[in-house]
């Protein structure tokens, strides 16, 4: 009787201590994780591993803490013959399955499942950058903000502690999750949806290594929709834009604003993931989490297969853009040679049906290349520049000796839209003034930043600074451009 008694409390200890589900599946999926509750699960599972440390990113708009998880075997960043990676999820508050399936990582990696893995990456895991906007499922942030809009200027607390935790560790490799809508009345009345429980989305700025790319769009596409499919997700290429009876398609934007390209510009190879969402951000949330995590498995498993590639092309492509005399600064989508099939729902039998897309743009070109110069000169009186400077950790010289250098005149502007962007083109010319240097911090681009310094700074940028309202009148005085060019 008592040996029974005894067995029964040693099984109900076992159990209460191997109960290591997720908020999410104690909810029996009904109910998404609250900030609260994430934080308390990944504090345990952290607290309670050798392989994870807790940390705070930053605070929220609302003071919520952000946290981070720097999981490896051998100590963060220790061992320089693994590859580190970094994960962020839901930028966007209504897309709440990144969110889950991060969580659902931390319980792996608390059980011991991903230890391989381990072996060769280092990984940053960020499971929610935006909870001031997931605690009331809404997609922007406590300060009505896009984040995924924010990369380059960084004007909020998220984003900025996002690329400082960056350029501490410089990644290699990054992911930002996400979920995409296909419910829209044009879609519908086109007749087809969108229906794919996965889409990964690489880069498409032609400014970031040849290498790169490729390597992304003809190794890892293939390898991800094979490694999902074999368990029963659907894949996709990222794509944006139609129904193309009205409008075209493309893969996703050039800009450098998101949380793709804006490390994908510091010749990192970053990727976008977009799971299928909900009507309702709790519909399906099982599948959609699971989709997530799969991907997400999937984009680990390429990473440690491919560990020494990824970081020699890395290596090489960050030497290799210093040393790149141009920079594209006008980009835009065109339909190049691309024969584009999309297998889409029919919503009208509720089968697939894969369609040739007319008027897919698939080819990156360049409308403008300027000569990157050997750096800028940032007038010290625009308080703005120093703080946009120092928030993406951009280095610069405070004193200097230079007393030369080449300013833009703006003779006149003209509205463009390019990229389904508005934006105001300037037309320019340029003169070499005299200047005093202790009026200016002096901008090497020979820095990590370099192809992503001129996209910023050149007036002709369609995707610069100064088509942002914060620059916008501080970067002209009269008509003349105040960052300089010393060449
Ligand atoms: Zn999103």
């Amino acid at each position: 009787m008592r040996n029974i008694f005894v067995l029964v409390l040693l099984s109900i200890l076992f159990f209460a201590c191997t109960d290591h589900r997720t908020p999410l599946e104690k909810s029996d999926f009904q109910k998404l994780t609250s900030h609260q509750d994430m934080m308390n699960y990944i504090k345990e599972s952290s607290d309670d591993s050798d392989l994870m440390e807790l940390d705070t990113l930053t605070l929220s708009n609302k003071g919520r803490v952000i946290p981070f998880i720097k999981v490896s075997t051998s100590g963060f960043g220790k061992d320089s013959n693994k590859i580190k990676v970094m994960i962020f999820a839901q930028q966007h508050g209504n897309e709440q399955s990144g969110k889950e399936a991060l969580i659902n990582i931390v319980k792996r990696i608390y059980e011991s499942k991903l230890t391989y893995v381990l072996g060769k990456i280092d990984l940053l895991l960020i499971p929610q950058m935006n909870p001031d906007g997931s605690e009331l499922d809404e997609r922007r942030n406590g300060n009505d903000a896009d984040l995924n809009r924010d990369h380059l200027l960084l004007s909020q607390p998220e984003t900025i502690a996002l690329h400082q935790l960056f350029k501490k560790y410089q990644p290699q490799v990054t992911l930002d999750i996400h979920e995409y809508r296909p419910f829209s009345k044009s879609w519908e009345a086109f007749g087809f949806q969108k229906n794919w429980d996965e889409q990964f989305g690489t880069l498409t700025n032609i400014n970031v290594d040849d290498e790169i790319l490729n390597f992304q769009k003809q190794k890892f596409i293939p390898y991800i929709q094979n490694f999902l499919e074999e368990r029963d997700f659907t894949f996709n290429e990222y794509v944006v834009g139609g129904p193309p009876n009205l409008e075209r398609m493309r893969y996703s934007t050039i800009d450098i604003n998101d949380g793709r390209q804006s490390f994908g510009i510091l010749n990192s190879m970053s990727f976008i993931l977009e799971g299928l969402n909900g009507r309702t951000s709790v519909e399906n949330i099982e599948r959609r989490t699971e989709g997530q995590i799969r991907a997400v498995l999937g984009f680990l498993e390429f990473v440690y297969n491919n560990k020494n590639e990824i970081r020699d092309v890395i290596r090489k492509s960050r030497e290799d853009a210093l040393n790149l005399s141009k920079v594209a600064v006008r980009l835009e989508h065109i339909k190049g040679d691309e024969q584009k099939f999309l297998t889409l729902l029919n919503l009208k039998t509720d089968t697939d049906t894969t369609l040739l897309i007319d008027n897919f743009h698939a080819k990156v070109i360049s409308n403008l290349d300027v000569e990157k110069p050997k750096g800028y000169l940032i007038p010290k009186k625009i308080v703005e520049l120093k703080t946009w400077l120092d928030n993406h950790g951009i280095f610069y010289e405070v004193n200097h000796s230079l007393t030369e250098a080449d300013q833009y005149t703006i003779e006149n502007f003209v509205d463009s839209v390019d990229e389904e962007l508005e934006n105001q083109y300037p037309q320019v010319s340029s003169e070499k003034i005299n200047i005093n240097p202790n009026d200016f911090y002096f901008v090497p681009t020979n820095q990590l930043h370099t192809n992503m310094l001129v996209i910023a700074l050149e007036p002709q940028s369609q995707i610069g600074l100064i088509q942002y309202d914060l620059f916008k009148e501080k970067l002209t005085e009269e008509n003349k451009y105040t960052i300089l060019r010393i060449n």
